[in-house]
């Protein structure tokens, strides 16, 4: 039973969820959703187990919303009618697996390119899949090196590639270009292929931008990985994943205990997050999700903008939601929630982010520099227990 401190603590974990939000820049989540309409929901043990696509015995879910949400996700990518096959996964992280698993089951003898920039779980997926790997070089402003994959493929023309793209890195949301990467392959004859986006961060809103970024079906790729909780929102983390119907078919198989075929990773799964997908879809629309990129967009210019007015060395790959600057002190860092990597802290403005979190986040830095330097002529010790990087 509850005791009154264990009801105290609830309260104390709200309020601190409600601040710790409010100066939320550094990770890229949207926080603008209203999920009220679907609380009432949480009241069934819904599963979405199996194959959304094949009926299941266990009738308490989502199915028929969740394959609604991958024909819309599918249509964004520009997958061709009855092309794809797709589900609703944890997060971008299992659709990455998902996307390396086919290409393992299609080629079991590839190798896996991918660049020094990709996110930190997909070293670990390799791992998992027992798959042999080269990292590529990336350039200064995190794409991938098109010159050194194509030395390395180049060398390695005799076995079969499997591309894992970056769209959107995790630090600067730089993005590899796989039309590009395709006519690499193409100029080494490397038929034995398969390329898999990582579109984590950018693949809710990349249909959207102008020029289109090189990172879907049309353009090639054999499977996307999208995060739900990025670009889209959503209260808990989810993601989709989408493939080519012919990869997956090759690795179906029937389960008679669950009446469906087994084609996901995971044996239960979330009935919830497919219905605040298909809610968080309805509500924007195409055409909502495209002023929110355009409103996102416009936003983190002006915070590069407003960075460089106050002499700090921001800077953005083009039409990134990223905003990029030198690494910042441990105290900003926690405040604002900043993610940090080596030398470069970076801001990433969600569609919910506001023009006066990004004022206050300047002035914030802007104050400690001035703090600094009226404190560099009393006590250095001061300066370099305060800014964490000395
Ligand atoms: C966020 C992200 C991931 C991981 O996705 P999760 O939804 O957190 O599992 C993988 N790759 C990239 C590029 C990302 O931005």
């Amino acid at each position: 039973m509850l005791t009154e401190h264990d009801i105290r603590r609830l309260d104390a974990l709200y309020a601190a969820l409600e601040q710790a939000t409010e100066r939320f820049l550094g990770y890229p989540v949207s926080k603008d959703f209203e999920m009220a309409p679907l609380e009432r929901f949480l009241r069934f043990p819904m599963n979405n187990l199996g194959d959304p696509f094949v009926e299941s015995t266990f009738a308490v879910g989502t199915r028929g919303f969740e394959c609604e949400v991958v024909d819309f996700v599918a249509d964004l990518l520009r997958a061709r009618a009855g092309e794809t096959w797709g589900y609703v996964t944890n997060g971008g992280t299992e659709g990455n697996l998902y996307g390396l698993y086919l290409a393992r089951e299609l080629l079991p003898n590839g190798v896996v390119y991918f660049s020094e920039d990709m996110h930190y779980s997909v070293v670990k997926n390799i791992h998992f899949l027992g798959l042999r790997s080269i990292m590529i070089r990336s350039q200064p402003n995190g794409e991938i090196d098109y010159e050194d994959l194509a030395e390395t493929l180049r060398i390695n023309r005799d076995k079969p590639a499997i591309l894992f793209a970056n769209v959107g890195t995790t630090m600067t949301e730089a993005r590899d270009d796989i039309v590009k990467i395709r006519d690499i392959l193409d100029q080494f004859a490397i038929r034995d292929r398969y390329i898999h986006s990582d579109a984590a961060l950018c693949g809710g809103f990349a249909p959207f931008l102008e020029p289109r970024p090189a990172f879907d079906f049309a353009d090639g790729a054999d499977s996307v990985s999208i995060s739900g909780h990025k670009f889209f929102g959503s209260p808990m983390p989810c993601g989709i994943v989408i493939a080519r119907k012919r990869h997956v078919e090759r690795i179906a198989r029937s389960i008679g205990y669950i009446g469906s075929l087994d084609t996901t990773i995971t044996g239960s799964r979330n009935g919830f997050t497919p219905l605040v997908l298909w809610y968080r879809i309805k509500e924007l629309g195409v055409e909502g999700l495209r002023r929110r990129a355009a409103s996102a967009l416009e936003l983190a210019t002006y915070a590069e903008e407003r960075m460089k007015a106050a002499g700090i060395a921001a800077w953005r790959n083009p039409q990134a939601l990223t905003v990029v600057f030198p690494k910042v002190s441990d105290a900003i860092k926690a405040r604002w929630q900043l993610a940090t990597q080596e030398q470069q802290s970076h801001l990433i403005v969600m569609p919910n982010v506001t023009r006066a979190q990004i004022d206050a986040l300047v002035d914030d830095m802007v104050a400690e520099r001035r703090e600094h330097c009226s404190a560099d002529s009393t006590s250095i010790s001061h300066l370099s227990e305060k800014s964490g990087q000395a």
